[in-house]
């Protein structure tokens, strides 16, 4: 069975991942990105289904009943979840499937899938980190001195991550984030599953 790499991004809130990742979808193919749910309000322009599944407390919490999850977490004052069924089915198929997750889900994920690469987003500086999320203009000033507070935390964890990109120039941190799929589509492993068919035939 064809089965295409995990790949989970971690970031402090503002980091860019969000931004780096919908253009790495938009410019690599065989790639999917997992929508999660969220107990967090909809922020304007954001989209059900598309940003993540906007629901209740009630039901994320059903969710964990019935083991829909394939990691949940508490971020924030939010809870966040990845559902197991659509990574599963993506990655069945042949697809690369990106998580964006924070630390805690990526530690979950970690243990249930080894298999997995990780990827941690950087901001070039504290400082840098703030006007980003006061320039978004997304958040108001409590939640954004939250997301402030939680940064160090979040960055804390970078050694559990397999590969680090600081997001200063965009471009280039979109340039390493593409390297860095192109790089384990190339591997043996992966090769194997792609070049079967050609293997086959060289080798007989
Ligand atoms: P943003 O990161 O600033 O765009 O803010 P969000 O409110 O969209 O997300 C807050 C944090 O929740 C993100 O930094 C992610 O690390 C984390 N997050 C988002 N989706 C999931 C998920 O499905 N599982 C886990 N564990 N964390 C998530
Ligand atoms: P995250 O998903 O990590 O919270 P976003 O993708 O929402 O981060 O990015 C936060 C803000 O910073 C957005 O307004 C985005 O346009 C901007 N941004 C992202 N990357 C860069 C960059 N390299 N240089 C300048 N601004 C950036
Ligand atoms: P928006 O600012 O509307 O959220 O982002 C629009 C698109 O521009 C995003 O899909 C993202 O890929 C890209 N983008 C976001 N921030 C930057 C940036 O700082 N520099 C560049 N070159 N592109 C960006």
């Amino acid at each position: 069975m064809i089965s295409g790499k995990l790949y989970i991004i971690s970031a402090p809130s503002g980091a860019g991942k969000t931004s780096l990742v919908k253009q790495l979808i938009a410019e690599m193919d065989d790639l999917a990105v997992s929508v999660s749910h969220t107990t967090r309000a909809m922020r304007s322009g954001e989209q059900d289904g598309v940003d993540y599944f906007f629901v209740s407390v009630e039901t994320f919490k059903a969710m964990i009943e019935r083991q829909a999850f394939l990691e949940h977490a508490q971020v924030f004052d939010n809870f966040y979840g990845t559902a197991q069924q659509t990574v599963e089915d993506n990655l069945a198929k042949g697809l690369d499937v990106i998580l964006e997750i924070d630390w805690q889900g990526a530690q979950q994920v970690r243990r249930m899938l080894p298999e997995s690469l990780s990827i941690f987003i950087l901001p070039p500086s504290i400082e840098v980190l703030s006007q980003r999320l006061q320039n978004r203009g997304q958040d108001n000033p409590e939640v954004i001195a939250r997301r402030m507070r939680d940064a160090v935390t979040e960055m804390s964890h970078y050694p559990e991550y397999d590969y680090l990109i600081v997001n200063d120039d965009f471009s280039l941190a979109l340039q390493q984030l593409k390297s860095i799929v192109t790089a384990n589509r190339l591997t043996q492993n992966q090769q194997q599953k792609t070049l079967a068919a050609l293997l086959q035939d060289l080798l007989n």
